[in-house]
């Protein structure tokens, strides 16, 4: 039960700065829906303990003989289909709350194929984080530093940035001297109480493209982006405005956190689709996959390069990636026997991001060991299912 283990979760931080992993990856897994469970279609995925879990892949031989092919994976933590959205919180986002006042940038990332519980897992944790930002905030120590909670909401959908608490205004980026990225003319929003939160969450979520197909179909080509900034108010009323992005409306930045609903993984691979708009999308979701794998990578590498020019989100994300920062991959997956092959892309994708962070991280899955972890993924040219 991953769920009575979850306090084992806080016990594995490396002993890294404010002893919070600089880069956690955790799995989720979700329940069988209705309609899995009226085709009675197989639990394909099981999780012995908090930190692994296997996937059980049904397989025929050349004389149609079945056998299942067992893979298995260990990551920082494996939440089950018991594990509420409250347990998730605390095994993931929590831990980071008290380094936003150190300045830190934290990303939390929500990957998977469309339908495995990205925005189910996602929808609540902002709202959570402010909660306990918010407290914070009211904090003797940090109380007489006047801090501020601010929030923005924007999308990135084939290519293009959205903001959504501003009507959908097309926005677009800008760099300054010290390359540091600005959103020029995106919306920012103070907020002092978790029910406003709440309120421009739900506005924002309503802005979000949906086409004649329907909203989850839609959403699951775009990227959306929930930021929760820390800000220090100027001494000076009128700040001189240097060019410098942490002198922002409000003040500022102290430290911040992104909160990214990806596109389903499974769009990525949309680039042979006989549709030229649905093609053009799915090699840019797939670009994006790409750079965000190579560009945690290189993190946690402490590389001095890291790839953000490769996609907008990561240029976007830029900021977040340099420094004092710390992010979180959730990876969403679907337990029935129809999503095996999405469910081992999944979990070969996590399984790369976290290679590198951990040394006895023993992956176990044969096939996924045949390709070297150090392979430079970003070489390999944009096609069908790259983004894995
Ligand atoms: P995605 O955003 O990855 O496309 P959703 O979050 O929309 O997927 O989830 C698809 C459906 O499955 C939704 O109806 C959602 O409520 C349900 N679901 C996802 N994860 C869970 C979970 N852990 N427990 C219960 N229901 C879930
Ligand atoms: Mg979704």
């Amino acid at each position: 039960d991953a769920a009575a283990g979850l306090s084992t979760i806080e016990k594995e931080n490396n002993g890294r700065e404010n002893n919070v992993a600089k880069i956690k990856v955790v799995v989720r897994k979700r329940p069988l829906n209705k309609k899995e469970v009226a085709r009675k279609e197989d639990d394909i995925v099981t999780v012995p303990d908090n930190d692994s879990l296997t996937v059980h892949e049904p397989k025929l031989k050349v004389d149609l003989t079945a056998y299942v092919e067992k893979h298995e994976f260990c990551f920082d933590a494996v939440l089950d289909e018991f594990v509420t959205n409250d347990q998730v919180y605390r095994a993931t986002v929590e831990p980071i709350i008290p380094t936003i006042f150190q300045r830190t940038k934290a990303t939390c990332f929500a990957y998977g194929q469309t339908g495995s519980g990205k925005t189910h897992t996602m929808q609540p944790l902002p709202l959570r984080a402010a909660e306990d930002l918010v407290r914070l905030l009211h904090q003797p120590i940090y109380r007489n530093q006047k801090f501020k909670l601010w929030l923005s909401f924007f999308e990135i959908y084939g290519g293009k940035l959205f903001d959504l608490l501003g009507d959908r205004r097309k926005l677009c980026m800008r760099e300054d001297g010290r390359q540091q990225v600005c959103i020029v003319g995106l919306q920012e929003f103070e907020v002092s109480d978790v029910q406003i939160v709440k309120e421009y969450i739900e506005r924002g979520n309503a802005a979000r493209s949906t086409g004649s197909t329907g909203a989850n179909e839609e959403s699951s080509r775009s990227h959306a982006i929930l930021q929760l900034v820390v800000k220090k108010p100027n001494e000076v009323k009128e700040s001189r405005r240097n060019n410098d992005v942490n002198e922002s409306k409000g003040g500022k930045v102290v430290g911040k956190i992104s909160f990214i609903d990806l596109a389903g993984s499974e769009r990525g691979a949309d680039t042979t689709d006989n549709d030229r708009q649905t093609r053009i999308e799915g090699a840019e979701i797939n670009k994006s996959l790409l750079a965000l794998k190579e560009c945690i990578r290189a993190l946690d590498n402490d590389q001095i390069h890291i790839p953000f020019r490769g996609s907008k989100l990561t240029e976007v994300l830029r900021d977040s990636f340099v420094g004092n920062s710390r992010t979180v991959m959730i990876s969403c997956i679907s337990p029935n026997a129809g999503s095996c092959e999405h469910t081992i892309n999944t979990l070969r994708y996590a399984d790369r991001v976290k290679s590198l962070s951990k040394s006895g991280n023993t992956k176990k899955d044969q096939s996924a060991s045949l390709i070297p972890s150090s392979a430079p993924t970003l070489a390999v040219p944009a096609g069908a299912g790259d983004a894995y």
